[in-house]
């Protein structure tokens, strides 16, 4: 069974977590996660051993990159932004996360998944505040209107997308008109409202050694 799983799936089974990679997928029934509790293989690790600490701090680094979709410079780069931020370094760190353009496309639903996201911006359909922005990494600012590019083939994606994934997370930060398509942002997200299932001070101890 494992062998049939795709590398995607076999990372979120590895990690014991939904890293919804996989777009609508994700969202179904025929999710592994869901279907099945445990790590893939013959030989997976069925918790006799007792991770270290270090062990437990790593893991929850590479969720969070996995979840993300993100490299170790990009994830070190807003570590760094997180520390410099007024207030709790673990929670800025996941607001940031939360605030990169691709991630937000996702949670409006003009992508099915992170990966996706990152693709349409970097082919230009997506404008924020009437600049057209081909860097995913791009961190969306209170007020910022988020729309598709003015081509028939950017407002045909986004739409199609919307009609299948607009009503996926509803997140209460961001304002979503479906019709027009158009987008914005009301405020920076709360802990709370992050979607990363981390514990984030095990990173924090991690990266502030
Ligand atoms: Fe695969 Fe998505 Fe389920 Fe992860 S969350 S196991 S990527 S279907």
């Amino acid at each position: 069974m494992s062998r049939l799983l795709g590398p995607s799936c076999r990372l979120c089974r590895r990690e014991g977590i939904k890293l919804y990679l996989k777009g609508t997928r994700c969202f179904s029934a025929k999710c592994p996660v869901t279907k099945r509790k445990t790590a893939p293989g013959m030989h997976y690790w069925r918790g006799g051993k007792k991770m270290s600490k270090y062990g437990a701090q790593f893991r929850e680094k590479q969720k969070i990159k996995r979840f993300y979709g993100i490299l170790e410079g990009q994830f070190l780069r807003l570590f760094y932004e997180a520390e410099r931020r007024k207030g709790h370094t673990g929670e800025n760190l996941l607001v940031l996360l939360e605030e990169r353009l691709d991630n937000v496309a996702y949670l409006l639903g003009y992508a099915a998944s992170r990966k996706q996201a990152r693709q349409l911006i970097h082919h230009g359909h997506i404008v924020v505040s009437g600049k057209r922005v081909d860097v995913p990494s791009y961190l969306v600012k209170v007020g910022d209107i988020i729309i598709p590019y003015q081509h028939p083939r950017s407002q045909e994606l986004i739409k199609t997308n919307l009609a299948s994934y607009a009503t996926r997370f509803n997140s209460a930060w961001l304002e979503l008109d479906k019709d027009t398509p158009q987008a914005k942002v009301l405020r920076f997200p709360t802990r709370e409202e992050t979607s990363s299932p981390v514990q984030e001070q095990l990173v924090v101890e991690l990266c502030s050694r």
